[in-house]
């Protein structure tokens, strides 16, 4: 069925007498107000998701293709209304929510089609058998309300495992949308379950919880490592997808046309507020300047969203004011946010000991720092306690890239995330891979029966 966005956004959980408002950041103005969930309800959902299990479990792997195929169609039907959706409560530029359905889909589709795959060995010794872990929780966070879920929800499911998803308190309208189409595809109840409200009671209950038998989690690295601190009590598995600090290396024979173009999506697109958006513009000496010409002239013709919120504006605001008041040059920009806006940024003279090089900035700053050969870019690069995405442009961008320790590099690319490749980061930014089959095999335990 063809929805609009009251009938898409329509939801029943029960009150608990507690609300949160849905805040628009286009205008800063309440869309809505959702129930939280009280803890005996949560518990009540955690029972849904582990009694559904055996029966999701026990369906045939084409069975659960088709439902997933279903869910996909009826996700690409509803396509505008889920950018209008997006768009209001995200602020992210219309086109850059389109590009977020159809990203958020193919998890779908890739994981209608990973379903029937054979898993699992005939050895001499005996067989090595795959099965599904069980219930497991998702939580995820606002900057992809869509493909968070669905690059979660559909592997699990395809897996034979039942879910119960946290989406983040910004963007839970799109959250309901996907499960309302998901409804309506057969996905049943216990069989995919959301939960809104507090964050923290939420995710104590359910990292605490023997039902649940993994927990993946996309968000920041602090709140990662709490999550991963509760999961040892019931020694969960855990996939955890977290923070960046990637490098963009431009070498000195670069194409600097091609190197700016890319460095201007990779840094602006959803204004900054993305995992593997490069973070740090590590550039040869000898084409610095000419480099950054290029770029500045594409920064000017930017247009971009407003963030998430005032306080993520502000955190920006005050990076960047740090890294001018250690020395840094504000060549582009007030270097001031108003309200949740903050224009397009560009700092050059960063070092390696400043702040802002050291920190996950996630906002529109480009930070521009000089190196006087290949090792020493390499070194600057690993110089981080994250490890998500890295990007090289130049002649030696293959050879360079083996060298970073990120769990992604676009050697003269950006096209590091996609349904069909595995996606996840080195050190502090997670453990675990999402994407492929390696993000199905995190739902299942692997068992060996001798014989
Ligand atoms: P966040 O603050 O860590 O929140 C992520 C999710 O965790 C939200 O649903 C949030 O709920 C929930 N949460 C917060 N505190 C919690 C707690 N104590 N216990 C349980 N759940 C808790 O991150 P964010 O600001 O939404 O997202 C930005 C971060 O995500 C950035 O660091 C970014 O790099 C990272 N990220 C990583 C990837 C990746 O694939 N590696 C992809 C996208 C984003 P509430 O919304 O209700 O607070």
């Amino acid at each position: 069925m063809a929805h609009n966005l009251e009938t898409l956004t329509r939801h029943s959980f029960p009150e608990s007498g507690e609300f949160f408002a849905v805040v628009s950041p286009l205008n800063n103005n309440s869309i809505t107000s959702l129930p939280e969930i009280s803890a005996e309800q949560l518990e009540g959902k955690i029972k849904a998701v582990s009694d559904a299990f055996p029966s999701w479990s026990a369906r045939t792997a084409q069975e659960r293709a088709d439902v997933l195929q279903k869910w996909h169609g009826l996700i690409l039907e509803n396509k505008d209304v889920l950018v209008e959706i997006m768009h209001k409560e995200s602020a992210k530029l219309k086109r850059e929510c389109e590009a977020e359905v159809k990203y958020a889909a193919a998890f779908v589709d890739e994981y209608a089609t990973q379903a029937v795959k054979p898993r699992g060995d005939e050895l001499e010794t005996g067989e090595v058998v795959y099965q599904s872990i069980g219930a497991v929780a998702a939580i995820t966070p606002w900057n992809f309300p869509a493909a968070m879920i669905t690059r979660k929800v559909s592997p699990a499911l395809a897996a034979g495992c039942t879910v119960i998803c946290k989406p983040a308190e910004k963007t839970p309208l799109t959250a309901i949308a996907l499960l309302n189409l998901a409804r309506e595809a057969g996905i049943g109840e216990g069989v995919f379950e959301l939960v809104l409200g507090d964050a923290k009671m939420i995710g104590k209950k359910i990292c605490a919880s023997n039902d649940i038998k993994k927990l993946s989690f996309t968000g920041s690295t602090a709140v990662g490592k709490i999550l991963m601190r509760q999961c040892a009590d019931t020694v969960k598995k855990v996939t955890m997808e977290l923070g960046g600090n990637a490098p963009f290396i431009v070498l000195k024979d670069a194409d600097l046309d091609e190197a700016a173009e890319a460095a201007v999506q990779s840094r602006f697109k959803f204004s900054g507020q993305v995992c593997v958006s490069s973070n740090r513009f590590l550039v040869a000496q000898e084409v610095h300047d000419e480099f950054l010409q290029k770029v500045l002239a594409k920064v000017e013709e930017l247009e971009i969203a407003p963030l998430i919120s005032k306080d993520a504006a502000q955190n920006v605001e005050s990076l960047v004011q740090g890294a001018v008041a250690e020395g840094a040059n504000l060549i582009c920009g007030s270097g001031k946010c108003d309200g949740n806006v903050f224009e397009p940024t560009i700092l050059t003279g960063v070092t390696e000991n400043m702040e802002i090089f050291a920190t996950e900035i996630f906002g529109p700053v480009m930070t521009f720092v000089k190196f006087d050969s290949v090792e020493r870019a390499i070194e600057m690069a690993n110089n981080t306690h994250y490890g998500l995405a890295a990007f090289v442009y130049g002649g030696a961008a293959n050879e360079v890239a083996k060298k970073l320790n990120f769990g992604m590099v676009g050697a003269n690319s950006l096209a590091i995330s996609n349904p069909k490749t595995p996606f996840g980061g080195m050190n502090q930014s997670g453990i675990g891979r999402e994407g492929s089959h390696f993000g199905i095999e995190e739902y299942y335990e692997v068992k060996f029966i001798a014989k």
